[in-house]
């Protein structure tokens, strides 16, 4: 499969996981919108949020479980923001499902 997430979770093309576990990898975002930018992105290849629903969500929740442990590994202790874009109007441009974990900065609202 074409997806640039698989081949970075299947160490296809070389990164550095700052985390790993059996259902997700987190690695540093290769353009990074603040001093913190990572991705939290499921092993599973999902598309989009689209494809969430009851049977699979469980999934969303270890993400954000992940998200609490590497900010406090990261120094993000004041606070920081997860995304998650949903397809072309959430502006999702890989399209396997991840999460952003953004900070060490004063995020702004409502976003762009
Ligand atoms: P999206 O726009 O789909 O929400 O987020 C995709 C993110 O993946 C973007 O922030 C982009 O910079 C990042 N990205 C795209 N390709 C690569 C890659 O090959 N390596 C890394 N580390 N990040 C990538
Ligand atoms: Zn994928």
């Amino acid at each position: 499969m074409d997806c640039i997430f698989c081949k970075i979770i299947n160490k296809e093309i070389p990164s550095e996981f700052i985390y790993e576990d059996d259902k997700v990898v987190v690695f540093k975002d290769l353009n990074p919108q603040a001093p913190v930018h990572l991705l939290i992105v499921p092993k599973e290849h999902i598309e989009s949020n689209e494809y969430i629903n009851e049977s699979n969500s469980d999934i969303v929740g270890h993400v954000f479980a992940v998200a609490n442990k590497v900010a406090k590994e990261s120094g993000l202790e004041n606070g920081y923001r997860i995304v998650n874009n949903c397809k072309e109007d959430g502006g999702q441009s890989v399209n396997h499902i991840h999460f952003h974990l953004i900070g060490g900065r004063q995020m702004l609202w409502p976003p762009g």
